[in-house]
């Protein structure tokens, strides 16, 4: 956990908070952050021991509370985002589960719009119910269902924008406005945003969490979470609830996540350009009967787009005309671009909701968010965009 008071590196630019920010060198001199693979610490003195569980002593005691690897990581993270805190976890919905669990309990009411990860809908819908957690759904893109699902007063406003796999943006300035009116604290999964494109906090938001798997890593080798918010939250609320239940980033992943964060502007910016053109070439093929991608010029909500977010996003959904075999045809002969649920990578990586990552989900729920059975998410990554067009037209002609 870290939480520290204002410094220098608050006052870089990105790229040189995302190379420099939260190293703290071993005393040895390397170069790059150094890899504290380690469980426990030891102490000098039991004095020293006892001061350091009381609280009055600095330093590490657990790495299930914390390590000099993993706070490196957290203090990158929390320089990107401009947040007071940040902890990390060992996974994105570990931190997803705990943004919500530390603060809720019985009698609560959760509102949430109703396009989501997979995984974050199944928390909402199966498990918190499970605990007298009341969870209303709500088209996120309608401010008067907000409105109408936050009179009776809630704890928690849930969301994710752009939404998955549809892209639809939600109005974060006016659903933190409702939401805080209401008396709720808004949490913002911006996995799909990335924190390069988008900073919920600048717009009202309480939480923001993040599964680092995706664009963080960005290279397909490690999973972790994280969780970012207000001091307060996050040593009195958050941190409580982390201790004790136990989902820690191991050291080596936070270190993999480390060195992602060196490259991950680089990595995003180009990626998004690349998607720029892969929605280009997209938009004008037969057999694509429709193409979202919140950068493109004549995506719905343009506006709020440039509101809340830098640029259009690494992903595109899009329709094969003639639904679930023409589009299982089309990704089977795909050369480059490669099947799989995961996105934010290095690697172009294509998937089909219906039958994968919203197969959980019923047909009705699935048709309410625009999930039919030719759609497909793309996530574009950081090969040459002229062989991903190359290939998705040789696929879609074939
Ligand atoms: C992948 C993902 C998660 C879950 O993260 P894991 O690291 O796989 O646990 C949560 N939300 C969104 C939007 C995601 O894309």
């Amino acid at each position: 956990m870290t939480g520290k008071p204002a410094d220098p590196a608050s006052e870089w630019a990105l790229e040189t908070r995302m190379v420099r920010g939260g190293i703290e060198r071993s005393g040895h001199g390397e170069t790059s952050e150094a890899l504290f693979l380690n469980s426990g610490f030891v102490y000098e003195t039991a004095a020293d021991a006892e001061a350091r569980f009381k609280g009055e002593q600095d330093g590490f005691v657990y790495s299930r509370y914390g390590n000099p690897t993993v706070a490196m990581f957290e203090e990158r993270m929390r320089l990107l985002e401009g947040a007071e805190a940040c902890f990390a976890t060992g996974s994105g919905m570990a931190a997803v589960f705990a943004a919500l669990m530390s603060q809720l309990k019985a009698g609560d009411r959760v509102v949430a719009s109703r396009a989501l990860f997979g995984s974050c809908h199944h928390i909402l819908t199966q498990i918190l119910p499970r605990y007298a957690i009341e969870t209303v759904l709500v088209d996120g893109t309608d401010l008067d269902q907000w409105a109408e699902a936050l009179k009776p007063g809630a704890a928690v406003v849930f969301l994710e924008t752009p939404a998955n796999p549809t892209l639809e943006l939600i109005d974060l300035r006016a659903v933190s406005d409702l939401a805080h009116a209401a008396g709720a604290k808004v949490i913002v999964d911006n996995v799909f945003a990335t924190p390069v494109l988008q900073r919920p906090m600048e717009h009202g938001v309480d939480i923001v969490v993040y599964s680092a798997t995706k664009h963080i890593d960005g290279q397909g080798r490690v999973l972790g979470g994280v969780v970012l918010s207000s001091k307060d939250f996050v040593d009195n609320t958050l941190m409580p609830f982390l201790r004790h239940t136990g989902p820690a980033l191991s050291p080596f992943n936070a270190w993999v996540m480390l060195k992602g964060l060196e490259t991950l502007t680089l990595r995003v910016e180009r990626m998004v350009e690349n998607t720029a053109k892969v929605a280009a070439l997209l938009s004008g093929q037969p057999g694509v009967a429709r193409v979202i991608w919140p950068g493109a010029d004549d995506f719905p909500q343009k506006a709020l787009r440039e509101r809340q977010m830098s640029g259009g996003g690494t992903l595109i959904a899009f329709e094969v005309a003639g639904g679930k075999a023409p589009a299982f045809r089309f990704l089977d002969r795909l050369r480059i671009i490669d099947i799989s649920n995961n996105l934010g990578d290095s690697k172009s990586l294509i998937t089909h909701p219906t039958t994968t990552t919203h197969r959980a989900m019923s047909a009705e729920d699935r048709a309410r968010i625009g999930i039919d059975e030719g759609l497909l998410r793309l996530s574009v990554g950081l090969e040459n965009p002229e062989d991903l067009k190359a290939d998705l037209a040789q696929a879609l002609a074939g």
